[in-house]
């Protein structure tokens, strides 16, 4: 289908994008990659009549280092996010999801901010957001506000930006030493949006025996907006990671686009199994196990072509199990 006229403009300062956006309010539209804006106005359900492009402003672009936290440009696409030393280094959760994201050419063209302010609930980097307690640097005429992850997604497609307001970047906070992340992503078709998709970022302790401290937990797809998971790191904090632990040889975790086993009582990263406790008893594996099958509690999954609420819940609590025990694994160093 054709979109709907528009005007198109490309400012040349983030102050003329500003400038552009409120003079032509309500009925303008940030244009940053296109790679989700674009489809919408070609299936005609988005109909603005101004789109300001951004996505070749040098103010948006760029990753920084700036001490406790990473500076992610809004106009930094996912390639450039995924190549990045200093995430990788520094945040490597959000490298790893965004290597997830759909294929080369989209993630090319697509943007770091642009991806976040579409708001998709199926797209892998809302989750990683709220698990990872980003901010929103954000700007308008009025001057400049900072929104939280878990205060910036409102609703299907829907955030707290308002007419008017541009990202200019997001901010990733480091956690610092002693934890280790994964991104569990289960798709039924090579490079698509996550049926169900599980963050986490686990931080062990070898003080006094291997146990998990603290663990991050953000749900894709599992509701109208991305989900943290505070049941399943309330009840996973303490967890003895002794014997195989989850943190297991075979990658029970596995690859990003790995599925799921069929039963329940898959376990991650079984390689031998040596040391470990019966799926769901008492022990390090119980424990991980235990704590997993609260993934889907609170939440409300979408039903569409590729599962219901209750095939959701089910991939919940099994992404849940292998992201933990990866990322445990990955905290150790394995
Ligand atoms: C074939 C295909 C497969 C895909 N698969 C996946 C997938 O597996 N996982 C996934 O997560 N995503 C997937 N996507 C979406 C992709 O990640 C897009 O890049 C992303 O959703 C939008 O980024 P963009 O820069 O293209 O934004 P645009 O399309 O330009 O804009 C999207 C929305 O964000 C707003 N916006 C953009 N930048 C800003 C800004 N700086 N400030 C305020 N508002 C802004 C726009 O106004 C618009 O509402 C896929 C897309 C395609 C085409």
């Amino acid at each position: 289908m054709i979109p709907a006229s528009f005007d198109y403009v490309r400012p040349a300062s983030l102050e003329e994008a500003v400038a552009a956006l409120d003079g032509a309010g309500e009925e303008a539209k940030v244009l940053s990659g296109g790679q989700s804006l674009l489809p919408l106005l070609r299936m005609r359900l988005s109909y603005p009549s101004v789109l300001v492009d951004v996505g070749r402003l040098e103010e948006l672009r760029g990753i920084r280092d700036e001490g406790g936290h990473l500076a992610i440009g809004a106009a930094a696409t996912h390639d450039e996010v995924v190549r990045s030393p200093l995430v990788n280094a520094e945040c490597p959760l959000v490298a790893l999801a965004t290597a997830t994201v759909a294929d080369p050419a989209v993630r090319h063209r697509g943007t770091f901010g642009g991806s976040l302010a579409h708001a998709d609930p199926a797209g892998d980097l809302p989750a990683v957001a709220v698990a990872l307690d980003m901010e929103f640097v954000i700007r308008s005429s009025s001057g400049e506000r900072i929104v939280a992850a878990r205060d910036f997604f409102v609703d299907y497609l829907e955030t707290a930006l308002a007419p008017g307001e541009i990202i200019t970047e997001i901010r990733v906070p480091k956690l610092g030493d002693g934890w280790g992340f994964h991104y569990e992503k289960f798709h039924r078709t090579a490079q698509a949006w996550a049926t169900v998709g599980v963050a986490a970022a686990v931080r062990v302790s070898t003080q006094g025996g291997r146990h998990i401290e603290e663990a991050r937990v953000g749900l894709t797809n599992m509701g109208s907006t991305p989900v943290r998971a505070t049941e399943v790191e309330a009840a996973v904090r303490g967890a003895e990671l002794n014997g195989q632990a989850g943190t297991n040889g075979s990658g029970g975790g596995g690859s990003v686009n790995g599925h799921p086993r069929s039963q329940e009582g898959a376990a991650p990263g079984n390689g031998n199994g040596a040391g470990s406790a019966p799926h769901g008893g008492p022990g390090p594996r119980g424990a991980l196990r235990q704590a997993s099958e609260l993934a889907a509690e609170g939440t409300s999954p979408p039903t569409d072509l590729h599962g219901g609420p209750g095939y959701r819940r089910h991939l919940a609590r099994v992404l849940t199990y292998r992201a933990l025990g990866t990322a445990a694994r990955s905290a150790l160093g394995g």
